[in-house]
């Protein structure tokens, strides 16, 4: 699976078809590992919220989602902030039309949210 881009993390498969609502499945993840998230390490307990923030809009801030994911990625501690980004990356990969057809614009921006500098 890991030559497709896959990351197999528990195990647990979700299946959604061509009639789901991307957009919404991103949002719903989202709150899952933000609600999950146990909160020791700052990277999965900000990010999980600043990630689900930033969806919330129909504008989607495509520099920030990415500095965020890759935040979390690389500095949460364990599986779940390392793998929260993944439905946000994929379909940023994978489903920009979807996205577009959903109603979603993506910006670009230049920012980092201020929970991430550290002054907020
Ligand atoms: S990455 Fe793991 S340890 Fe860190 S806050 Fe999230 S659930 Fe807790």
């Amino acid at each position: 699976m890991q030559a497709h881009g896959c990351f197999i993390g528990s195990a647990a498969v979700m299946v959604l078809s061509d009639q789901d609502d991307l957009v919404a499945a991103a949002r719903n993840l989202m709150t899952f590992f933000m609600d999950e998230s146990c909160g020791q390490c700052t990277p999965c307990r900000v990010g999980t919220q600043q990630m689900l923030a930033a969806l919330s809009s129909d504008q989607w801030d495509e520099t920030l989602l990415t500095r965020l994911s890759q935040v979390m990625v690389d500095a949460s501690i364990c599986g779940l902030g390392q793998a929260a980004p993944n439905p946000v990356l994929g379909l940023l990969k994978d489903f920009r039309g979807e996205l577009a057809a959903r109603g979603v614009q993506l910006i670009a921006s230049t920012g980092a949210p201020a929970a991430m500098r550290g002054d907020a």
